[in-house]
């Protein structure tokens, strides 16, 4: 019997080894990987350009902890948000805890409740980003779940304005919605939203996890839409393989994350950062 888990469904090959698209397996057989690590390998396996940075990287310093000064993550930072409305980065481990940190400053700086998402949405399984989900699948056998979120169907104009009410603090969603089924959100939706949430003083937060970073033809895949949102979330692909994930935010949020609020001990340390500052070198060229 197996001492894991078994809560992921292995496909039965051993992988050994890689170079850009091709992956091969412990008795030598080459394949092409089009799952891409799930949509992380933004430059494909083991990139010269990344190999270098980890290993400068890791002959000089690893882990230093949020307590200290960090000059290259505030560089990682303005790269992200250069170009942009956005003005703050916040950096952590994974998609589903920059989702978290959406959720929380949400929720602080509106000092409301109720976060609208959709059907067939995936958010990440922690308990918030797991609630936030719109897919039974995910959530099942976990409840109660968190009655901050309402899930009403993905572009359905007339649904996402019945739910509107004084409590809503923000709309969260994907514009293309990744495991739920490559579901992009229609123009009259996108421009739905963008008229409800700047009615309403509503904030919107965008989960570009998984299209983020270069994915679909812009940096983000809000900016093929009208929609403009005051945070989005980062991961997957912005580390090319290493495990880091981003929330960004407007200026407007500043303060609602102030020191203490929130934080995370591996957030944005310098292995992670020369890792995803070398990807973002090489994809968002000008
Ligand atoms: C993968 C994914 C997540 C969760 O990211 P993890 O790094 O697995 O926590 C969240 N949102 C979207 C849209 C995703 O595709």
């Amino acid at each position: 019997m197996s001492s894991l888990f078994q809560n992921y469904t292995r496909r039965p090959i051993h992988l050994v080894k890689g170079k850009g698209t091709i992956v091969t397996d412990a008795n030598g057989k080459d394949y092409l990987d089009f799952t891409s690590g799930i949509a992380v390998l933004s430059l494909g396996h083991t990139h010269p350009a990344i190999v270098q940075a980890i290993q400068e990287q890791s002959e000089k310093l690893w882990h230093i902890s949020n307590l200290f000064e960090n000059p290259e993550q505030e560089k990682l930072a303005e790269t992200l948000v250069s170009d942009t409305h956005f003005a703050h980065a916040f950096f952590c481990n994974s998609g589903a805890e920059a989702n978290e940190a959406a959720i929380k400053l949400a929720r602080k700086h509106t000092g409301k409740h109720t976060i609208i998402t959709f059907e067939k949405s995936f958010h990440g399984r922690t308990f918030g980003a797991m609630s936030a989900t719109g897919q039974d699948k995910i959530r099942n056998g976990f409840g109660p779940l968190l009655e901050t979120f309402k899930t009403v169907p993905f572009n359905d104009v007339s649904a996402l304005e019945a739910v509107i009410d004084d409590e809503v603090g923000a709309i969260m969603l994907e514009v293309i919605q990744g495991e739920g089924g490559v579901n992009q959100v229609t123009p009259e939706f996108a421009q739905a939203i963008s008229d409800i949430c700047l009615a309403n003083g509503i904030l919107l937060i965008i989960d570009e996890v998984q299209t983020g970073i270069s994915r679909t033809g812009t940096r983000y895949a809000y900016e093929q839409t009208v929609l403009k949102p005051d945070i989005m979330t980062l991961a997957k692909g912005l580390g090319g393989g290493f495990p880091i994930g981003a929330m960004l935010g407007t200026a407007d949020l500043h303060d609602s994350l102030g020191p203490g609020t929130h934080g995370t001990t591996f957030g944005g340390n310098p292995l992670a950062v020369a890792v995803a500052q070398t990807v973002l070198d090489n994809v968002f060229v000008p």
